[in-house]
Protein backbone atom coordinates (compact mmCIF):
# COMPACT_ATOMS: atom_id res chain seq x y z
CA UNK A 1 0.00 0.00 0.00
CA UNK A 2 1.27 3.11 -0.77
CA UNK A 3 0.31 6.73 -1.05
CA UNK A 4 1.76 9.66 -1.55
CA UNK A 5 1.99 13.36 -0.68
CA UNK A 6 2.95 16.38 -2.40
CA UNK A 7 2.84 19.78 -2.52
CA UNK A 8 4.36 22.93 -4.62
CA UNK A 9 3.91 25.05 -2.25
CA UNK A 10 7.59 27.29 -1.34
CA UNK A 11 9.21 25.90 0.46
CA UNK A 12 8.03 22.84 -0.30
CA UNK A 13 10.13 20.70 2.65
CA UNK A 14 7.31 22.82 5.11
CA UNK A 15 5.48 19.60 4.51
CA UNK A 16 7.79 17.92 6.79
CA UNK A 17 6.60 20.52 9.75
CA UNK A 18 3.01 20.31 8.56
CA UNK A 19 3.22 16.50 8.71
CA UNK A 20 5.37 16.37 12.10
CA UNK A 21 8.30 14.35 10.09
CA UNK A 22 11.31 15.65 9.62
CA UNK A 23 11.85 14.86 5.63
CA UNK A 24 15.79 13.50 6.46
CA UNK A 25 14.39 10.73 8.16
CA UNK A 26 12.61 7.59 7.48
CA UNK A 27 9.70 6.88 10.33
CA UNK A 28 8.53 3.72 11.30
CA UNK A 29 5.16 3.08 12.95
CA UNK A 30 3.83 -0.14 14.25
CA UNK A 31 0.21 -1.12 13.54
CA UNK A 32 -1.24 -4.30 15.24
CA UNK A 33 -1.31 -6.28 12.07
CA UNK A 34 1.82 -5.09 10.35
CA UNK A 35 4.03 -1.35 10.43
CA UNK A 36 3.84 1.95 8.63
CA UNK A 37 6.91 3.58 7.12
CA UNK A 38 6.88 7.47 6.38
CA UNK A 39 9.69 8.74 3.73
CA UNK A 40 10.27 12.01 1.84
CA UNK A 41 11.56 10.82 -1.78
CA UNK A 42 11.78 14.15 -2.99
CA UNK A 43 12.62 16.84 -0.78
CA UNK A 44 13.63 20.27 -2.97
CA UNK A 45 12.24 23.65 -2.08
CA UNK A 46 10.04 23.57 -5.11
CA UNK A 47 8.79 20.31 -4.67
CA UNK A 48 8.49 17.34 -1.67
CA UNK A 49 6.93 14.48 -1.39
CA UNK A 50 5.88 12.45 1.81
CA UNK A 51 5.41 8.89 1.56
CA UNK A 52 3.40 6.77 3.32
CA UNK A 53 4.04 2.87 2.96
CA UNK A 54 1.99 0.12 4.99
CA UNK A 55 3.52 -3.52 4.97
CA UNK A 56 0.72 -5.69 6.48
CA UNK A 57 1.94 -9.01 8.20
CA UNK A 58 -0.35 -11.30 6.56
CA UNK A 59 -0.43 -13.67 9.74
CA UNK A 60 -0.35 -11.26 12.19
CA UNK A 61 -3.35 -10.30 10.41
CA UNK A 62 -5.07 -13.61 11.21
CA UNK A 63 -4.06 -14.32 14.19
CA UNK A 64 -5.79 -10.61 15.07
CA UNK A 65 -8.95 -10.59 16.79
CA UNK A 66 -10.91 -9.28 14.03
CA UNK A 67 -9.69 -12.21 11.42
CA UNK A 68 -11.94 -14.00 9.58
CA UNK A 69 -14.73 -14.60 12.23
CA UNK A 70 -17.54 -16.42 10.79
CA UNK A 71 -16.53 -16.48 6.89
CA UNK A 72 -17.50 -19.05 5.58
CA UNK A 73 -14.36 -19.27 3.61
CA UNK A 74 -11.67 -19.96 5.31
CA UNK A 75 -8.94 -19.47 2.77
CA UNK A 76 -10.29 -16.27 2.61
CA UNK A 77 -8.43 -15.07 5.42
CA UNK A 78 -4.84 -16.54 3.42
CA UNK A 79 -5.58 -15.22 -0.17
CA UNK A 80 -6.96 -12.03 -0.24
CA UNK A 81 -5.80 -8.56 -1.29
CA UNK A 82 -5.58 -7.39 2.31
CA UNK A 83 -1.22 -6.96 1.95
CA UNK A 84 -1.69 -4.84 -1.30
CA UNK A 85 -4.89 -3.21 -1.74
CA UNK A 86 -5.34 0.69 -0.51
CA UNK A 87 -8.05 0.25 1.97
CA UNK A 88 -9.25 0.74 5.38
CA UNK A 89 -5.92 -0.21 6.63
CA UNK A 90 -3.97 2.55 4.88
CA UNK A 91 -7.00 4.57 6.59
CA UNK A 92 -5.86 3.73 10.26
CA UNK A 93 -2.37 3.99 9.55
CA UNK A 94 -3.04 7.46 8.40
CA UNK A 95 -4.90 8.81 11.42
CA UNK A 96 -2.03 6.77 13.18
CA UNK A 97 0.83 8.02 11.67
CA UNK A 98 -0.28 11.68 10.83
CA UNK A 99 -2.35 12.67 13.98
CA UNK A 100 -1.00 15.87 14.91
CA UNK A 101 -1.65 17.21 11.24
CA UNK A 102 -5.25 15.19 11.29
CA UNK A 103 -6.48 17.33 13.98
CA UNK A 104 -4.50 20.72 12.11
CA UNK A 105 -1.63 20.79 14.61
CA UNK A 106 1.79 22.22 13.99
CA UNK A 107 4.25 23.64 16.04
CA UNK A 108 6.69 25.46 13.22
CA UNK A 109 3.75 26.09 11.00
CA UNK A 110 0.84 26.71 12.92
CA UNK A 111 -0.08 29.51 10.25
CA UNK A 112 -0.16 27.43 7.53
CA UNK A 113 -2.70 25.02 8.72
CA UNK A 114 -5.07 26.93 7.85
CA UNK A 115 -3.72 27.85 4.87
CA UNK A 116 -4.54 26.18 1.18
CA UNK A 117 -1.43 24.87 -0.23
CA UNK A 118 -1.79 23.06 -3.98
CA UNK A 119 -1.09 19.31 -3.16
CA UNK A 120 -1.01 16.29 -5.74
CA UNK A 121 -2.09 12.75 -4.35
CA UNK A 122 -0.84 9.08 -5.34
CA UNK A 123 -2.61 6.19 -4.36
CA UNK A 124 -1.73 2.73 -5.51
CA UNK A 125 -3.80 -0.30 -6.31
CA UNK A 126 -6.99 1.75 -4.73
CA UNK A 127 -10.16 -0.87 -4.95
CA UNK A 128 -13.41 1.63 -6.44
CA UNK A 129 -15.97 -0.29 -5.88
CA UNK A 130 -18.53 1.52 -7.82
CA UNK A 131 -15.71 2.08 -10.61
CA UNK A 132 -14.39 5.41 -11.72
CA UNK A 133 -17.59 7.00 -11.56
CA UNK A 134 -18.02 6.27 -8.01
CA UNK A 135 -14.33 7.77 -7.14
CA UNK A 136 -14.89 10.88 -8.48
CA UNK A 137 -18.30 11.20 -7.74
CA UNK A 138 -16.78 11.08 -4.29
CA UNK A 139 -13.66 13.45 -5.07
CA UNK A 140 -14.54 16.09 -7.56
CA UNK A 141 -16.96 17.82 -5.63
CA UNK A 142 -14.37 18.31 -2.38
CA UNK A 143 -12.76 19.89 -5.40
CA UNK A 144 -10.24 17.81 -6.38
CA UNK A 145 -9.19 16.92 -10.21
CA UNK A 146 -9.24 13.16 -10.33
CA UNK A 147 -7.57 10.91 -12.91
CA UNK A 148 -7.42 7.06 -12.53
CA UNK A 149 -6.20 4.45 -14.33
CA UNK A 150 -7.42 0.78 -13.53
CA UNK A 151 -5.11 -2.28 -13.25
CA UNK A 152 -5.51 -5.23 -15.71
CA UNK A 153 -6.62 -8.18 -13.19
CA UNK A 154 -3.43 -9.83 -14.25
CA UNK A 155 -1.32 -8.15 -17.27
CA UNK A 156 0.02 -11.65 -18.25
CA UNK A 157 -3.77 -13.03 -18.40
CA UNK A 158 -5.14 -10.20 -20.73
CA UNK A 159 -8.48 -12.45 -21.22
CA UNK A 160 -9.07 -11.98 -17.35
CA UNK A 161 -9.85 -8.47 -17.76
CA UNK A 162 -9.86 -5.57 -15.59
CA UNK A 163 -9.29 -5.86 -11.56
CA UNK A 164 -11.71 -3.68 -9.20
CA UNK A 165 -8.22 -1.49 -8.52
CA UNK A 166 -6.92 1.85 -10.05
CA UNK A 167 -3.94 4.07 -9.44
CA UNK A 168 -4.90 7.26 -8.25
CA UNK A 169 -3.89 11.18 -8.97
CA UNK A 170 -6.03 13.55 -7.02
CA UNK A 171 -4.89 17.22 -7.56
CA UNK A 172 -6.20 20.15 -5.42
CA UNK A 173 -5.45 23.24 -3.82
CA UNK A 174 -6.55 22.10 -0.04
CA UNK A 175 -5.42 22.67 3.74
CA UNK A 176 -3.82 20.22 4.42
CA UNK A 177 -5.88 18.39 7.22
CA UNK A 178 -8.87 18.83 5.02
CA UNK A 179 -7.27 16.72 2.41
CA UNK A 180 -5.97 14.15 5.29
CA UNK A 181 -10.26 14.08 6.38
CA UNK A 182 -11.07 12.88 2.89
CA UNK A 183 -8.35 10.19 2.72
CA UNK A 184 -9.08 9.02 5.99
CA UNK A 185 -13.03 8.78 5.25
CA UNK A 186 -13.07 7.84 1.45
CA UNK A 187 -10.36 5.24 0.95
CA UNK A 188 -12.57 2.93 3.23
CA UNK A 189 -15.67 4.10 1.37
CA UNK A 190 -14.56 2.96 -1.62
CA UNK A 191 -13.33 0.40 -0.63
CA UNK A 192 -16.41 -1.74 0.62
CA UNK A 193 -15.06 -4.60 1.70
CA UNK A 194 -14.15 -5.72 5.02
CA UNK A 195 -12.97 -2.85 7.13
CA UNK A 196 -10.47 -3.22 9.59
CA UNK A 197 -11.70 -1.76 12.74
CA UNK A 198 -14.52 -3.19 14.51
CA UNK A 199 -14.59 -0.76 17.25
CA UNK A 200 -18.21 0.47 18.25
CA UNK A 201 -17.02 4.39 17.62
CA UNK A 202 -17.35 4.75 14.29
CA UNK A 203 -20.83 6.97 14.26
CA UNK A 204 -18.43 9.06 16.20
CA UNK A 205 -15.43 9.65 14.18
CA UNK A 206 -17.50 9.95 11.25
CA UNK A 207 -19.62 12.62 12.96
CA UNK A 208 -16.31 14.46 14.19
CA UNK A 209 -14.57 13.80 11.06
CA UNK A 210 -17.67 14.77 8.66
CA UNK A 211 -17.72 18.56 10.17
CA UNK A 212 -17.82 20.85 7.61
CA UNK A 213 -18.26 18.73 4.13
CA UNK A 214 -20.04 16.39 4.59
CA UNK A 215 -23.75 17.12 5.09
CA UNK A 216 -22.98 19.23 1.98
CA UNK A 217 -21.89 16.36 -0.27
CA UNK A 218 -24.64 15.10 -2.95
CA UNK A 219 -23.07 11.27 -1.98
CA UNK A 220 -23.70 11.60 1.79
CA UNK A 221 -25.75 8.93 2.33
CA UNK A 222 -23.85 6.15 0.05
CA UNK A 223 -20.50 7.61 2.29
CA UNK A 224 -22.63 7.20 5.46
CA UNK A 225 -23.74 3.89 4.55
CA UNK A 226 -20.60 2.41 3.27
CA UNK A 227 -18.44 4.18 5.86
CA UNK A 228 -19.99 2.26 8.65
CA UNK A 229 -20.61 -1.29 6.53
CA UNK A 230 -23.70 -0.81 5.83
CA UNK A 231 -25.08 -1.09 9.45
CA UNK A 232 -28.42 0.48 8.59
CA UNK A 233 -28.66 1.40 12.30
CA UNK A 234 -25.52 2.70 12.96
CA UNK A 235 -25.66 4.70 9.32
CA UNK A 236 -29.28 5.82 10.86
CA UNK A 237 -27.89 7.54 13.26
CA UNK A 238 -24.94 8.72 11.80
CA UNK A 239 -27.35 10.72 9.31
CA UNK A 240 -30.11 11.76 11.59
CA UNK A 241 -26.85 14.17 13.35
CA UNK A 242 -25.34 14.90 9.71
CA UNK A 243 -29.34 15.96 8.10
CA UNK A 244 -30.98 16.04 11.32
CA UNK A 245 -33.92 17.75 9.55
CA UNK A 246 -34.36 14.72 6.94
CA UNK A 247 -34.76 12.18 9.77
CA UNK A 248 -36.57 13.58 12.63
CA UNK A 249 -37.60 10.72 14.53
CA UNK A 250 -35.08 7.51 14.48
CA UNK A 251 -34.41 5.97 17.76
CA UNK A 252 -31.72 5.04 19.26
CA UNK A 253 -31.31 0.95 19.64
CA UNK A 254 -27.67 0.55 19.77
CA UNK A 255 -24.71 1.08 22.82
CA UNK A 256 -21.49 2.40 21.14
CA UNK A 257 -18.26 2.88 23.11
CA UNK A 258 -15.99 5.96 23.12
CA UNK A 259 -12.95 6.63 24.83
CA UNK A 260 -13.24 8.61 27.90
CA UNK A 261 -9.89 10.13 28.56
CA UNK A 262 -9.54 10.92 32.67
CA UNK A 263 -8.50 14.19 33.56
CA UNK A 264 -5.30 15.37 35.72
CA UNK A 265 -7.66 17.95 37.35
CA UNK A 266 -9.64 15.29 38.99
CA UNK A 267 -7.24 15.39 42.18
CA UNK A 268 -8.25 18.33 42.92
CA UNK A 269 -12.00 17.88 42.60
CA UNK A 270 -11.92 21.10 40.16
CA UNK A 271 -14.53 19.53 38.42
CA UNK A 272 -16.94 19.33 41.76
CA UNK A 273 -16.56 23.20 42.35
CA UNK A 274 -17.10 24.14 38.35
CA UNK A 275 -20.26 22.08 38.16
CA UNK A 276 -21.74 23.26 41.39
CA UNK A 277 -20.81 27.05 39.70
CA UNK A 278 -22.55 26.50 36.44
CA UNK A 279 -25.56 24.22 38.32
CA UNK A 280 -25.80 27.70 41.07
CA UNK A 281 -25.83 30.35 37.65
CA UNK A 282 -28.55 28.09 36.33
CA UNK A 283 -30.77 27.56 39.33
CA UNK A 284 -30.83 31.80 39.67
CA UNK A 285 -31.54 32.45 36.19
CA UNK A 286 -34.98 31.23 36.30
CA UNK A 287 -34.64 28.84 33.50
CA UNK A 288 -37.21 25.94 33.45
CA UNK A 289 -35.85 23.99 30.23
CA UNK A 290 -32.26 23.71 30.37
CA UNK A 291 -29.68 21.38 28.21
CA UNK A 292 -26.01 20.49 29.03
CA UNK A 293 -24.42 20.13 26.16
CA UNK A 294 -21.30 17.88 25.91
CA UNK A 295 -22.76 16.67 28.89
CA UNK A 296 -19.84 13.63 29.38
CA UNK A 297 -20.84 11.10 32.13
CA UNK A 298 -23.64 13.32 33.57
CA UNK A 299 -22.26 14.94 36.43
CA UNK A 300 -23.93 18.11 36.08
CA UNK A 301 -26.93 16.63 35.16
CA UNK A 302 -27.61 14.68 38.54
CA UNK A 303 -27.17 17.99 39.87
CA UNK A 304 -29.62 20.05 37.78
CA UNK A 305 -32.34 17.31 38.89
CA UNK A 306 -32.00 18.01 42.31
CA UNK A 307 -33.18 21.40 40.91
CA UNK A 308 -36.54 21.66 41.36
CA UNK A 309 -37.43 24.45 38.93
CA UNK A 310 -36.13 22.77 36.44
CA UNK A 311 -39.26 21.00 34.79
CA UNK A 312 -36.79 19.25 31.66
CA UNK A 313 -33.82 18.64 31.47
CA UNK A 314 -31.64 17.76 28.13
CA UNK A 315 -28.24 16.07 28.03
CA UNK A 316 -26.37 16.25 24.64
CA UNK A 317 -23.19 14.70 23.95
CA UNK A 318 -21.23 13.12 20.61
CA UNK A 319 -19.54 9.83 22.79
CA UNK A 320 -22.39 7.34 22.72
CA UNK A 321 -20.13 5.60 25.53
CA UNK A 322 -20.49 8.66 27.57
CA UNK A 323 -24.38 8.92 27.01
CA UNK A 324 -24.43 5.31 28.17
CA UNK A 325 -22.57 6.21 31.42
CA UNK A 326 -24.66 8.69 32.18
CA UNK A 327 -27.55 6.90 31.76
CA UNK A 328 -26.44 4.22 34.41
CA UNK A 329 -25.32 7.33 36.85
CA UNK A 330 -28.60 9.00 36.50
CA UNK A 331 -30.07 5.55 36.99
CA UNK A 332 -33.11 6.90 34.39
CA UNK A 333 -34.55 3.59 33.96
CA UNK A 334 -34.88 3.60 37.93
CA UNK A 335 -36.75 6.69 38.07
CA UNK A 336 -40.44 7.09 38.99
CA UNK A 337 -42.05 8.46 35.84
CA UNK A 338 -42.70 12.43 37.34
CA UNK A 339 -38.21 12.26 37.05
CA UNK A 340 -38.12 10.27 34.25
CA UNK A 341 -40.12 12.77 32.15
CA UNK A 342 -38.13 15.54 33.12
CA UNK A 343 -35.13 14.42 31.64
CA UNK A 344 -33.75 13.35 28.31
CA UNK A 345 -29.99 12.23 26.82
CA UNK A 346 -29.68 13.05 23.20
CA UNK A 347 -26.73 11.73 21.36
CA UNK A 348 -25.78 14.87 18.85
CA UNK A 349 -23.19 17.60 17.93
CA UNK A 350 -22.79 20.76 19.00
CA UNK A 351 -21.01 21.74 15.64
CA UNK A 352 -24.35 20.74 13.47
CA UNK A 353 -27.73 22.39 13.19
CA UNK A 354 -30.22 20.74 15.48
CA UNK A 355 -33.97 21.20 16.28
CA UNK A 356 -33.87 19.29 19.60
CA UNK A 357 -31.99 22.29 21.29
CA UNK A 358 -33.78 25.32 19.91
CA UNK A 359 -36.07 27.11 22.49
CA UNK A 360 -34.48 25.70 25.36
CA UNK A 361 -34.05 28.64 28.42
CA UNK A 362 -30.63 27.80 29.08
CA UNK A 363 -27.51 26.12 28.05
CA UNK A 364 -24.52 24.73 29.99
CA UNK A 365 -21.30 24.20 27.63
CA UNK A 366 -18.86 22.52 30.60
CA UNK A 367 -15.37 21.87 29.68
CA UNK A 368 -15.96 21.49 26.09
CA UNK A 369 -14.94 23.75 23.71
CA UNK A 370 -11.74 23.03 23.68
CA UNK A 371 -12.84 19.58 22.67
CA UNK A 372 -14.02 21.62 19.18
CA UNK A 373 -11.75 22.74 16.01
CA UNK A 374 -10.99 26.16 16.18
CA UNK A 375 -12.06 26.06 12.59
CA UNK A 376 -15.55 24.97 13.80
CA UNK A 377 -16.09 27.24 16.90
CA UNK A 378 -17.43 29.55 14.08
CA UNK A 379 -20.38 27.11 13.39
CA UNK A 380 -20.77 26.48 17.21
CA UNK A 381 -21.50 30.00 18.00
CA UNK A 382 -23.98 30.50 15.19
CA UNK A 383 -25.54 26.88 16.11
CA UNK A 384 -26.17 27.90 20.12
CA UNK A 385 -26.22 31.65 20.13
CA UNK A 386 -27.96 32.13 16.53
CA UNK A 387 -30.75 29.48 16.38
CA UNK A 388 -30.74 27.71 19.63
CA UNK A 389 -30.70 31.82 21.58
CA UNK A 390 -30.91 30.51 24.59
CA UNK A 391 -31.66 33.28 27.19
CA UNK A 392 -28.70 31.96 29.34
CA UNK A 393 -25.55 29.84 28.27
CA UNK A 394 -22.72 29.32 30.47
CA UNK A 395 -19.52 28.36 28.74
CA UNK A 396 -16.27 26.98 30.74
CA UNK A 397 -12.78 25.97 29.33
CA UNK A 398 -9.30 26.28 31.23
CA UNK A 399 -7.12 28.92 31.60
CA UNK A 400 -4.11 28.01 30.12
CA UNK A 401 -1.70 30.19 31.90
CA UNK A 402 -2.50 28.34 35.08
CA UNK A 403 -1.32 24.95 33.55
CA UNK A 404 2.33 26.20 35.37
CA UNK A 405 0.31 25.30 38.71
CA UNK A 406 0.17 21.73 37.98
CA UNK A 407 3.24 19.79 38.69
CA UNK A 408 2.16 16.37 36.52
CA UNK A 409 1.68 18.31 33.22
CA UNK A 410 4.72 18.74 30.90
CA UNK A 411 5.26 22.77 29.65
CA UNK A 412 3.33 23.58 27.02
CA UNK A 413 1.02 20.72 27.11
CA UNK A 414 -2.68 20.55 27.67
CA UNK A 415 -4.88 19.30 30.10
CA UNK A 416 -6.00 16.92 27.93
CA UNK A 417 -4.70 14.94 25.00
CA UNK A 418 -8.12 15.53 23.06
CA UNK A 419 -7.78 19.48 24.04
CA UNK A 420 -7.71 21.07 20.64
CA UNK A 421 -6.38 24.77 22.40
CA UNK A 422 -6.50 26.00 25.83
CA UNK A 423 -6.84 29.71 26.12
CA UNK A 424 -4.98 32.40 27.83
CA UNK A 425 -7.79 34.57 29.81
CA UNK A 426 -7.16 37.18 27.30
CA UNK A 427 -8.14 34.95 24.57
CA UNK A 428 -10.98 33.65 26.38
CA UNK A 429 -12.47 37.28 26.86
CA UNK A 430 -11.55 37.94 23.37
CA UNK A 431 -13.94 35.00 22.24
CA UNK A 432 -16.77 35.68 24.34
CA UNK A 433 -16.69 39.35 24.00
CA UNK A 434 -17.07 38.72 20.27
CA UNK A 435 -18.76 36.10 20.50
CA UNK A 436 -21.55 38.25 23.03
CA UNK A 437 -21.36 41.27 20.51
CA UNK A 438 -22.13 39.17 17.14
CA UNK A 439 -25.26 37.61 18.70
CA UNK A 440 -27.20 40.19 21.16
CA UNK A 441 -25.50 38.65 24.71
CA UNK A 442 -24.09 40.43 27.79
CA UNK A 443 -21.43 38.42 28.80
CA UNK A 444 -19.52 38.22 32.35
CA UNK A 445 -16.60 36.59 33.03
CA UNK A 446 -15.58 35.27 36.21
CA UNK A 447 -12.97 33.04 37.83
CA UNK A 448 -13.94 29.12 39.09
CA UNK A 449 -11.14 27.28 41.19
CA UNK A 450 -8.55 28.52 43.46
CA UNK A 451 -7.07 32.08 42.67
CA UNK A 452 -3.45 32.73 41.68
CA UNK A 453 -2.50 35.77 41.97
CA UNK A 454 -0.14 35.83 39.09
CA UNK A 455 -1.77 33.10 37.24
CA UNK A 456 -5.43 33.68 37.80
CA UNK A 457 -8.08 30.53 38.55
CA UNK A 458 -7.61 27.24 36.56
CA UNK A 459 -10.87 27.50 34.94
CA UNK A 460 -12.64 30.44 33.35
CA UNK A 461 -16.46 30.61 33.01
CA UNK A 462 -18.29 33.31 30.52
CA UNK A 463 -22.23 33.78 31.39
CA UNK A 464 -24.03 35.01 28.74
CA UNK A 465 -27.26 36.50 28.89
CA UNK A 466 -29.39 37.45 25.70
CA UNK A 467 -30.06 40.99 25.33
CA UNK A 468 -33.69 41.03 24.38
N1 LIG B 1 -19.31 18.63 30.52
C1 LIG B 1 -18.73 17.44 31.10
C2 LIG B 1 -17.78 16.69 30.16
C3 LIG B 1 -16.61 17.46 29.66
S1 LIG B 1 -15.51 16.46 28.66
C4 LIG B 1 -18.01 17.79 32.40
O1 LIG B 1 -17.70 18.92 32.62
O2 LIG B 1 -17.77 16.88 33.18
C5 LIG B 1 -15.99 16.99 27.03
C6 LIG B 1 -17.24 16.31 26.52
O3 LIG B 1 -17.60 16.96 25.30
C7 LIG B 1 -17.05 14.84 26.20
O4 LIG B 1 -18.08 14.10 26.79
C8 LIG B 1 -17.14 14.81 24.69
O5 LIG B 1 -17.69 13.60 24.20
C9 LIG B 1 -18.02 16.00 24.39
N2 LIG B 1 -17.85 16.55 23.04
C10 LIG B 1 -16.71 16.79 22.37
N3 LIG B 1 -16.97 17.29 21.15
C11 LIG B 1 -18.33 17.40 21.07
C12 LIG B 1 -19.23 17.85 20.06
N4 LIG B 1 -18.79 18.30 18.89
N5 LIG B 1 -20.55 17.81 20.31
C13 LIG B 1 -21.02 17.35 21.50
N6 LIG B 1 -20.21 16.90 22.48
C14 LIG B 1 -18.89 16.93 22.28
Amino acid sequence: MLLTITTTHTPATDLGYLLHKNPERVHQVSLSAGKAVVFFPETTKNRCTAALLVELDPIGLIRGKNAGQGSPYPLDQYVNDRPYAASSFLSVAISRVFSSALHGRSRERADLVDQKLPFEVTISSLPCRGGEGFLKGLFEPLGYSVSASRLALDEKVPGWGNSPYFNVRLTGSKKLRDLLVHLNVLIPVLDNGKHYWVGDDEVEKLLQRGEGWLSDHPLVNEITNRYLKNRRNLARRALEQIIPEENPDLEEDETEKDNHEDSLEKSISLNEVRLNTVRNVLRDSGAETVVDLGCGEGKLLKLLMGVKSFKRILGMDVSLRSLDHAEKRLRIIDMPSKQHDRIELIHGSLTYRDKRIEGVDAAAVVEVIEHLDPNRLAAFERILFGFSKPETVVVTTPNREYNQKFENLPPGKYRHRDHRFEWTRQEFSDWAMGTANEYGYRVTISPVGPLDDAFGAPTQMGVFERCS
